[in-house]
């Protein structure tokens, strides 16, 4: 099977062929600037040392510094971390973001850690990587199974080995310290955002669309809420790691919520039928919403989706070789790096408060994500009118030719 690493790479090279870029100038593009391993020992509760194994990656920063997520998963490996860091770079050039990609992980379980423990991790392991991150250089934020009390002790560890307070080295802080109003839901303010104008040029309503969605984390869970409560939708189905759970009538997004905090899991919440992540795939449904990791849309399992429309808020979540399965089926794909960009947009909201010592009011974030997510759908859109319709391919042409513009014009160095 072919590796994420290699489905990024492929994706790219898709948009290459299109953009006519040279094999020789493809390298340069493709290749991660830096790649870094960390050993982080950690002395746990009960006495024992225990080392886990870290990453950081900076993929591209011709258009600005690294950026982009920690995640914090038993299944991190570096290719993984790269893929992402790759996807990041696309993700930033897509929304005109001056950033450009980066991504970190450590293989972990948090689950098994005290909360101790944890600190002890985050800040050894924000300790290692500070030879990369810094408010200029690299920019970590928020990603699975870590959350901004781990971006606060990553802001407190960076600080106190720079003798000052450093706001800008890290986003989706908690507010009190400098976080961003609207970054804690932005991702799925952004993909919500993406769907109303996929929704108003391809007229397909919203209010009582039936949607599944897959992955109940900070993503799938807010998304969950925003169409329920704000947008009229109706949520038939959602899922987490555990299975899922199924009610045609449209289910009460808040029991779910209550069921997941009480027992850590969404399976049967809200008197839904208990439902397998493969059985949510198939679900006559108008919106599926991928929300988990990637390789959930797999070759095996695209020609059973019959959603009409496919949402990305996971990185990743589609297979390459499902990719033409949905489209000969007619599907319309809002890809991962436009509709799961929500996150980082805010998370530069974030960095520019910081670096400019003012705080914006929540009204104006939310205008301005809005204003964002829309030119990077048009944008998207009017590409893929030109190339098939094909939004993925649109999105990666759009990003592609951002970026290796940037490299053009400023030249290699020496
Ligand atoms: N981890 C998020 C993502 O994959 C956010 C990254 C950021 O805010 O830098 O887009």
């Amino acid at each position: 099977m072919m590796t994420f690493y290699e489905m990024v790479q492929r994706n790219f090279h898709r948009a290459a062929d299109v953009l006519g870029i040279s094999d020789d100038f493809r390298v340069v593009l493709l290749r991660p600037r830096r790649q870094l391993i960390v050993s982080v020992p950690v002395r746990m509760d009960d006495g024992r040392y225990c080392v886990f194994e870290g990453y950081r990656v900076n993929h591209c920063v011709v258009r600005g510094p690294a950026k982009g997520g920690i995640r914090f998963h038993p299944s991190v490996t570096l290719d993984e971390v790269r893929a992402l860091a790759t996807l990041m770079t696309w993700k930033c050039a897509v929304l005109d973001l001056p950033f450009g990609g980066g991504k970190g992980g450590v293989a972990v379980d948090t689950k098994t850690l005290s909360t101790r423990e944890l600190e002890a991790l985050t800040r050894r392991y924000a300790t290692e990587i500070s030879i990369l991150i810094g408010p200029d250089t690299d920019i970590p934020a928020p990603d699975m199974y870590t959350d901004e009390r781990v971006m606060a002790w990553i802001m407190d560890t960076y600080s106190e080995h720079h003798g000052h307070q450093v706001l800008g080295v890290v986003t989706g802080k908690p507010i009190s310290i400098g976080g961003s109003e609207g970054r804690l839901d932005a991702t799925a303010r952004g993909l919500v955002l993406a769907l109303e104008a996929a929704s108003r040029r391809l007229r397909i309503p919203l209010v009582d669309a039936r949607v599944a969605v897959q992955g109940f984390g900070n993503a799938g869970r807010t998304v969950s809420h925003i169409l329920a409560k704000e947008v009229g939708a109706k949520i038939v189905a959602v899922s987490d790691s555990q299975g899922g759970t199924y009610c045609a009538k449209g289910l009460d997004v808040s029991a779910v919520e209550r069921q997941k905090d009480e027992e850590g899991t969404v399976l049967g919440a809200a008197g839904g039928d208990r439902i397998t992540n493969e059985d949510l795939l198939g679900l006559d449904v108008d919106i599926l919403i991928p929300a988990a990791m990637e390789h959930s849309i797999t070759a095996e399992n695209a020609d059973r989706i019959r959603a009409r429309v496919i949402a990305e808020a996971a990185n990743g979540p589609t297979d390459i070789e499902a990719d033409p399965i949905l489209s000969h089926n007619g599907k319309i794909v809002i890809p991962d790096i436009l509709a799961s960009a929500g996150g980082v947009t805010v998370s530069y909201f974030e960095w520019v408060q910081n670096h400019q010592g003012l705080r914006w009011e929540p009204s104006e974030v939310k205008r301005r994500l809005k204003k964002k997510m829309e030119d990077a759908f048009t944008d998207v859109y009017e590409v893929a009118r030109r190339n098939s319709g094909d939004m993925r391919l649109a999105a990666y042409v759009l990003a592609v030719s951002r970026v290796s513009e940037a490299y053009r014009i400023r030249g290699l160095y020496p």
